[in-house]
């Protein structure tokens, strides 16, 4: 190539790489929630389903403008997001879910599309975006609150929140064996074996319908800090908090020590990278859960929600700048209801959130809130009955059975407890739809969810 030429290469290549943009874009939700299934299906639309009858709400695709998405390379250390494998699952005969991840996960991506206007659309012949997806446990972000309080106001949170109906009989044990407890002893040997026996109740507690706010969650979900010696942690019974004994010296020190170099780092290093968030939420599970559930649920949105609050005198300011500058709050698994009921969850979903989503005084962010499928389960129709037609979903039960029904109305709003007691909530888990891999996963509303996080980044 002549010097002009290489020039002129180089030119091209700089001016290409001055214009390629980044976007890093979180997704959590509690475990179970569909982060999984959202992430598998969300590559797998910008890979492979990225045509315009699959994706209608998706502008850069509805325009012809999308040129299409690949996996890029990634850093070896950062944990790889097991796409191909969640898709093998699914192609399975007959297909099940792929299992959930545990821990923080990445995948990279290089999306290319055609600009529609602006200096772009006329220097380059395509433009890129690198799309990194980072999937992290959103009983993380439980722990931001633990940032605010000391270890005996800790530990009386904790024991309000054990003594709820869902909760008291089984941290039962646990209270009775602190309750015995040598409080002059603040061993290594001892707080282990404690924290180890409050370690199997988060367990059960996480295996507990309507269960949600588990702390600290990295007892629960260690990610790469299994075994650090600040995760010997729990709370002690406030009576014996506020004492100044050996026991309760050595769990405040664990304690700051927590908050200081898990919770603060976990925000200032991965937190602060990213540029936008999906928060997946199973409302529907939580209604099944009954009234207790969906109480804590609430609770726990509130506490996840203090992650996006960057008002000036905010905990997070104090800690980072903070860049994320869209949320999305998606109600999981729409699937398990009718199509007509999907307003109805995403107001619930609103109202848990409990707040006007726009124009909240303190958000830099925008949000949103919808109901989506990441990898839609069932087929929606009509059935006449006495004459009348009437919704219904078919899918096929987790025991194989083929179902034919009509899964109930969502309430609008989270209903009070008398409805609980007259009235059970059945949402049914479904197996996934027969996949061969060779079309798009079918879905609900995969598209907004595209437009919403990517759509100004491909204009
Ligand atoms: P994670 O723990 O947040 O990663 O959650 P997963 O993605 O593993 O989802 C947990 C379970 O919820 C799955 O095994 C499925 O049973 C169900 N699920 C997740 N997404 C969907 C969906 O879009 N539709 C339906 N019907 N079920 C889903």
């Amino acid at each position: 190539m002549s010097l002009f030429g290489r020039v002129k290469h180089q030119g091209r290549e700089l001016t290409s790489r001055a214009l390629e943009r980044h976007l890093r874009l979180g997704v959590t939700g509690l475990s179970g929630s569909g982060k999984t299934a959202f992430i598998t299906s969300l590559v797998h639309q910008l890979t492979q389903g990225d045509n315009s009858g699959n994706l209608p709400f998706f502008d850069v695709v509805q325009q012809q403008r999308y040129l299409g998405g690949q996996l890029a390379g990634q850093v070896l250390a950062v944990p790889r997001f097991p796409l191909e494998q969640n898709l093998q699952y699914l192609q399975q005969e007959p297909p099940v879910w792929p299992p959930s991840t545990t821990g923080w996960s990445q995948l990279n991506l290089q999306l290319r599309y055609k600009a529609g206007s602006g200096v772009r659309a006329h220097l380059q012949s395509h433009s890129e975006l690198a799309l990194e997806i980072v999937d992290y446990p959103g009983e993380w972000l439980l722990d931001l609150p633990m940032l605010t309080m000391n270890y005996t106001q800790w530990c009386e949170f904790s024991w309000q929140l054990f003594s709820k109906a869902h909760r008291a009989e089984t941290a039962q044990p646990f209270k009775q064996l602190l309750q015995g407890a040598d409080i002059n002893d603040g061993s290594e040997l001892y707080v282990q074996q404690l924290t180890d026996s409050y370690k199997q109740l988060l367990a059960q507690f996480h295996q507990t319908a309507g269960a949600y706010l588990n702390q600290p969650g990295r007892l629960l979900i260690p990610g790469e800090l299994a075994g650090a010696p600040m995760l010997q942690l729990f709370p002690l019974l406030p009576e014996q908090a506020s004492q100044n004994t050996a026991l309760a010296a050595k769990l405040t020190q664990h304690y700051n020590s927590y908050c200081k170099h898990v919770i603060k780092p976990f925000y200032q290093r991965y937190f602060s990278t990213l540029d936008r968030q999906v928060i997946l939420v199973d409302c529907l599970s939580a209604l099944n859960a009954g009234h207790a559930a969906v109480t804590e649920l609430q609770q726990a949105l509130q506490l996840i929600l203090q992650s996006f609050h960057y008002g000036p005198s905010s905990l997070l300011r104090r800690l980072f700048k903070p860049r994320i500058s869209r949320v999305l709050f998606a109600a999981s698994k729409a699937d398990h209801v009718t199509p007509e009921q999907h307003k109805s969850l995403t107001l619930l979903l609103q109202q848990l959130l409990q707040q006007p989503l726009k124009n909240s005084q303190y958000q830099a962010a925008t949000t949103e809130a919808m109901a989506i499928a990441a990898i839609r389960a069932s087929a929606s129709g009509f059935v006449q009955v006495d004459g009348l037609a009437q919704p219904c979903l078919s899918g096929t039960a987790a025991d194989q059975k083929k179902l034919n029904y009509f899964p109930g109305e969502v309430p609008a709003t989270v209903p009070p407890q008398a409805v609980f007691e007259r009235h059970k909530f059945t949402f049914l888990p479904l197996q996934p739809l027969p996949w061969h891999g060779t079309s798009a996963l079918p879905h609900i509303r995969m598209d907004h969810v595209l437009q919403f996080i990517l759509g100004d980044k491909l204009r």
